[in-house]
């Protein structure tokens, strides 16, 4: 697979200012010298890497087109091998046989992720940091491009290294003994090992517990609205959606889905899971017994709790309700409760009511102080310290198996058993941590990242 050269188109597909096309391998300066005639009679291969070349292309002796070629020459460029990114206009007819002619010169289309792939297998960057890159392209907040990039500058990678690191000395180590058994010599201190494993246990459970937090900030963090039939709950959303709603493009080959009630606050993305109902069912909170209700409840991570404030329930309704909702709620869930309405006349809040936000949907007052308060939950959740947060199922599924090792190893030391049987269990921990940053990898796993990329990335 490597040694053939690629090409494919880097750019949207469709007409536009400009297009760029991409040519990796060993053959990029062969094949490009036969299709491309430099201005000032330059000669490629000699040029200097990162250089541009103007010049033109020709289809026998038609021109195709005249373009800038920017230069790469291995190792450095984003594979690691020559290549090439030709802009030329963008027109489906040049770009369909400028893409013609770097095949028949000896090149061939590119599958999805190819180049990152290529980059990954040329040392350029471990797995999670060619997964982010996939997450920055997708990223459409502040937030989830933050996280995106600080996974490609190798923000997990570095911690989880760390921790490989160390766990692999241990290893080492008690391997070490199994050549000396006959001598019943302890070369790895079991105390310093089980407090190592101790800490590494702490930073892999922060690294899970960060899962919710990370998967919310990409996907955008999901709210449902619950209330009363006509507390205004479409109301909200809409007055929430017509300032805010997030530009959400749909790249194809992103892992993201088009997702229709998404909002972005203050470079954060929060998107409204199971509203579609709302515009349709009457009685949410007589129904709160339902399923339904309490299903999308348990998928949200902020539920804003709507109640008309012309219709206040008595504190004792009010207690019942909230221990309903309450019970369908884990810690790690927030609670908004919103007094809706409070534009009509001879509004007045109940003392109990003190922490609600008045708003008025239909007037679009108080929108703020909503706002403010999601925010408020989010910093709540731990979103301020989600320094390096994992977003990606893979990772967790990594994680969480690389702590059943990590406890057996613990069980194993307390009930004294054996050195094989605990570097066992080490090098188990260590095979789970390494599939995060690919020091361990399949084809299957690869196959699996890389063509969920675009076609060209
Ligand atoms: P839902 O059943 O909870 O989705 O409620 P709707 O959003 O359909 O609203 C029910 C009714 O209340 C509609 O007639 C809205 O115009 C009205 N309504 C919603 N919010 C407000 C508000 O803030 N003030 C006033 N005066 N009416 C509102």
């Amino acid at each position: 697979m490597l040694n053939h050269t690629i090409c494919a188109l880097a750019t949207p597909q469709g007409s536009g200012a400009i297009a760029v096309i991409r040519l990796s391998g060993a053959l990029t300066y062969p094949i490009l010298h036969e299709v491309f005639k430099p201005k000032n009679n330059v000669v490629l291969a000699d040029a200097k890497g990162y250089s541009i070349v103007f010049g033109t292309i020709h289809k026998d002796n038609e021109l195709l087109d005249e373009v800038l070629i920017s230069l790469f020459k291995a190792p450095y460029s984003y594979t690691g091998e020559d290549s090439v990114e030709i802009s030329c206009h963008a027109s489906p007819y040049i770009i369909q046989n400028i893409l013609a002619l770097l095949t028949q010169k000896g090149a061939r289309i590119a599958t999805p992720g190819e180049y990152t792939q290529r980059a990954y297998f040329n040392g350029k960057l471990d797995l999670s940091q060619a997964e982010a890159v996939a997450d920055v392209i997708a990223s459409e907040s502040k937030a989830a491009h933050n996280l995106a990039m600080r996974q490609m500058k190798g923000g997990i990678s570095d911690e989880i290294n760390n921790l490989r690191e160390q766990l692999i000395n241990f290893a080492s180590l008690v391997e070490l003994e199994l050549d000396f058994s006959e001598e019943d010599v302890e070369f790895a201190d079991r105390t310093q090992l089980e407090s190592l494993i101790n800490t590494t246990l702490s930073t892999v459970n922060r690294l899970i517990n960060s899962f919710t937090l990370g998967n919310a900030i990409k996907k955008g963090i999901p709210v449902t609205i619950v209330g009363a039939p006509n507390a205004g709950k479409s109301t909200l959303l809409n007055a929430l959606l017509k300032e805010n709603r997030a530009i959400v493009s749909d790249i194809a080959g992103t892992t993201r889905d088009t997702i229709e009630d998404e909002i972005v606050l203050n470079g954060v993305s929060y998107r409204f899971v199971d509203t579609a109902g709302i515009r349709e069912t009457d009685d949410v909170i007589e129904k709160l017994g339902i399923d339904r209700t309490f299903e999308s409840v348990k998928k949200a991570a902020i539920v804003l709790w709507l109640v008309d404030a012309q219709l206040f329930p008595t504190e004792e309704e009010y207690k019942s309700l909230e221990l309903l909702l309450k019970e369908h709620l884990n810690s790690e869930q927030r609670l908004i409760p919103i007094a809706n309405k409070t534009d009509k006349a001879g509004i007045t809040m109940p003392a109990y009511a003190s922490n609600f936000i008045s708003i008025s949907a239909k007037e679009n007052i108080g929108l703020d102080a909503l706002e403010k308060a999601l925010e408020q939950s989010l910093e709540a959740m731990g979103y301020g310290n989600a320094s390096v947060a994992i977003s990606s199922t893979r990772h967790l599924d990594a994680l969480t198996k690389t702590k059943e090792s990590l406890d057996k190893v613990l069980e194993g030391m307390a009930l004294d058993i054996s050195g094989d049987l605990l570097a066992m269990d080490i090098r188990q921990a260590l095979h789970y941590l390494g599939e995060i940053t690919g020091a361990v990898s399949t084809d299957d796993l690869l196959g699996n990242i890389f063509s969920k990329f675009c076609i060209g990335k």
